[in-house]
């Protein structure tokens, strides 16, 4: 399987930074809960052993109607209770009741940093780093193939209940009808520590998606949570409903000249897959935050010589810290809209005006928007009050 970047700009011209990826935390280690991801999400998935019975692949911990609480409502598809959140009219929830919320809202802007990026610095590197590639039918991941790994990544690799709980975990989190556009899940390692997580198009049928989730990276639920949202957010964003799909480039990513062509050729944003649609949430977004930035970014993000880039991306964000909601936001419009997304999913509402402020707020612009965060929320929330 070949990677490419997901917003189309060669890899030998643009470094790491230009991968759809949420980095992992070195620093802070935020102990909300002190407990690891299997105890996070083994309460609603039943251990291996006692749900292998007939079926190989029931993951799947179900509720029936009477376990759900007076506030939930039951879902069909993933039979489970989801909590039922009410906002008015300004999008604002009742949020304030849920204790989950609150903690996880004042950890967010600790949740992410690092303007520099990942250390995948081209494609053939990510492709080493898969150990296993499921195919996504609905909630279910199907058919899974192992790629050839080393001794020492066997384990990981071997790992199926841990494969399957790290994708119950997003399948529960964002809506079926959310991702039809994923169809693979790839589940990888690059040691601790660093890429958390990514989207790209795949390069079989560049109109679908494959999430990518590191296996050793996931041991904290928050930042879990907040990347998993910022990945989902990439989809949302990103996909050929919003962004039609070039398919030239997506079979030659590197070549500069379709790039270059295929850019001029859009009158709105053009984001890498291809150009996007007038109405598209990208669009909107670039044109209200980035249109007036745009130039100076380009500069910098076409730099050759990583500490270069590394430098100039840095004053770039420090010369505008209030315009972000976090410093790996100011990477790139698909960034700073995905890390937008994420607070918008698990913070209140702003009520400051800072840039950074208008960039959360944004989505509350769209009623569609606003209804999904309540259900996320909710999603969330039911989960988390089972452990
Ligand atoms: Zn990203």
């Amino acid at each position: 399987m070949k990677y490419r970047f997901p917003t189309g700009i060669p890899s030998t011209r643009i470094p790491a930074v230009r991968w759809i990826v949420l980095l992992c935390l070195l620093t802070t280690v935020l102990v909300l809960t002190g407990c690891t991801v299997e105890e996070f999400l083994s309460d609603d998935v039943q251990p291996i052993e006692q749900t292998q019975t007939d079926e190989d692949d029931d993951y799947y911990y179900t509720e029936t109607a009477e376990d759900c609480w007076e506030d939930e409502e039951f879902d069909e598809v993933d039979q489970l209770c989801y909590s039922v959140v009410y906002c008015d009219e300004e999008g604002i929830c009742e949020e304030e009741e849920y204790d989950f919320l609150d903690l996880l809202f004042g950890l967010v802007d600790e949740l992410v940093w690092g303007v520099a990026g990942g250390d995948f610095e081209d494609a053939a590197e990510l492709e080493e780093n898969t150990l296993v590639t499921y195919r996504v039918d609905g909630n279910q991941i199907l058919e899974p193939e192992l790629a050839a790994v080393t001794d020492d990544l066997l384990d990981f690799q071997a790992d199926t209940e841990a494969h399957q709980k790290i994708w119950v975990y997003f399948a529960r989190l964002v809506p079926p009808e959310q991702r039809p556009y994923l169809t693979k899940y790839v589940v990888f390692t690059d040691g601790p520590d660093e890429v958390l997580a990514f989207v790209t198009p795949d390069t079989d049928d560049p109109t679908k998606w494959l999430l990518g989730v590191d296996i050793t990276d996931t041991s904290n639920p928050e930042e879990l949570t907040f990347t998993l949202i910022h990945e989902f957010a990439h989809l949302m964003t990103l996909n050929s409903g919003q962004v039609s799909v070039n398919e030239y480039l997506a079979l030659e990513p590197d070549n500069e000249e379709l790039y270059e062509e295929a850019a001029a050729a859009c009158s709105v944003y053009f984001p890498g897959e291809g150009c996007s649609e007038p109405t598209s949430y990208i669009n909107a977004f670039y044109e209200r935050f980035w249109a007036d930035i745009y130039e100076e970014w380009s500069e910098i993000s076409w730099m050759e010589d990583e500490d270069e880039y590394a430098a100039a991306a840095e004053e770039f964000y420090l010369s505008r810290e209030d315009d972000f909601v976090s410093d790996y936001a100011a990477t790139s419009p698909e960034e700073d809209i995905a890390e937008s997304f994420a607070t918008f999913v698990l913070k209140p509402k702003p009520t400051g005006d800072t840039l950074a402020d208008q960039k959360v707020a944004f989505f509350y612009d769209y009623p569609e928007l606003v209804k999904l965060r309540a259900e996320m929320s909710g999603r969330i929330y039911s989960r988390l009050r089972r452990r």
